[in-house]
């Protein structure tokens, strides 16, 4: 941390500063600019509260150096982490991961005709909520236990991973059960107490950023994850808010480089509920993965027309078959395989 002060501040201002950090347990340096006077704070501060120096005589502002994540950044980790998605599938690696599947778990019927027919284009793992957090209490919740059980045996029938979202703390144990891959949703990001319960369990989460959360929000949340002993973290991201009214969510792509460069962890797009539009869908997807997205995840429905959740972003399993062919094409451009 540097602490920059006000021109014209005396020594003493200057020694009040020195002796706050000091107290800290930190060292101090300081610099005398022609016009500024500094005083860098040396030290590991990140647990740390050194808001209040702001308010000493003559301090004019902070500006932290180290960025506030330890166990989700490069720093600590250089090398990307290779996560494992189950089944024999990873996220991380050189090959892209492909998670595709519907938006909630309807019938029987439905999540096993979708699971074989993204499994036969090359998807590696099968999503699909059965416990959906829908922003309207009246419309389709999910079918809860029923659904994970029908997951269960669509991964039997295909071998896919499953990918499925939990809600609150007390469906832990029992999607963990079915589940290869906890899936927690962009409304429960900044729900500290369900990261914490999911980082307790042995298996991989994928995190979706929050709709309104900085980049480093959201690797702050996958370190409350990481900090309670589960390394198995997958990065998500799912559009944010922003005033634009053509897409249901902003998808902002850059966000794959800027996490490349902070974190180990891997990323994965989902541009189903990035973009809102079915027709905006194998674009995105391309484009994520021509800047070095390490997969995917799709919303595939064997009849958008009729999908109880999310149909209008949904595309058919045709539709996902011809877009994996696309990847197929982009992947080695950027050295990787699908
Ligand atoms: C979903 O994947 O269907 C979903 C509800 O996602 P999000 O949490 O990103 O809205
Ligand atoms: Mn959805």
């Amino acid at each position: 941390m540097i602490v920059v002060m006000r021109s014209g501040c005396s020594k003493a201002d200057v020694q009040n500063v020195v002796k706050l950090i000091q107290e800290l347990g930190l060292k101090d340096h300081v610099i005398e600019g022609t016009d500024r006077m500094v005083v860098a704070a040396i030290g590991d501060k990140r647990h740390l509260d050194m808001g209040a120096i702001e308010n000493a005589p003559m301090v004019d502002r902070m500006v932290p150096i180290l960025a506030p994540y330890k166990v989700a950044s490069r720093e600590v980790s250089p090398e990307p982490s290779v996560i494992p998605l189950g089944q024999g599938a990873t996220v991380g690696g050189k090959k892209i991961a492909v998670i595709a599947g519907p938006c909630s778990v309807e019938s029987e019927k439905q999540v096993i005709e979708v699971a074989q027919k993204v499994k036969a284009a090359g998807a590696d793992a099968l999503r699909g909520g059965a416990f959906k957090p829908r922003t309207n209490p009246y419309d389709f919740q999910g079918l809860g236990e029923e659904g994970l059980k029908l997951l269960a045996k669509a991964r039997d029938e295909t071998g896919l991973a499953v990918v499925t979202e939990l809600m609150s703390i007390d469906q832990v144990d029992m999607v963990a059960q079915y589940a290869d891959v906890l899936q927690i949703g962009t409304r429960n990001m900044h729900n500290f107490n369900l990261l914490m319960a999911a980082g307790k369990t042995d298996r991989t989460v994928l995190l979706k950023r929050g709709w309104s959360a900085t980049l480093s929000e959201f690797l702050l949340a996958a370190e409350y994850i990481i900090n309670e002993g589960n390394k198995n973290v997958i990065l998500c991201e799912r559009g944010i808010r922003t005033h634009e009214s053509y897409v249901r969510n902003t998808l902002p792509l850059a966000i794959i480089p800027a996490i490349k460069r902070e974190s180990h962890l891997p990323i994965v797009i989902d541009p189903s509920q990035g973009t809102g539009h079915s027709y905006m869908v194998p674009a995105m997807s391309r484009a994520a993965i021509a800047a070095g997205a390490d997969g995917l995840i799709i919303e595939v429905h064997p009849d958008p027309q009729h999908a109880l959740t999310d149909g209008g972003q949904s595309i058919t399993p045709e539709q996902f078959s011809d877009l994996m062919d696309s990847l197929r094409q982009i992947a080695p451009a950027v050295d990787r395989s699908v």
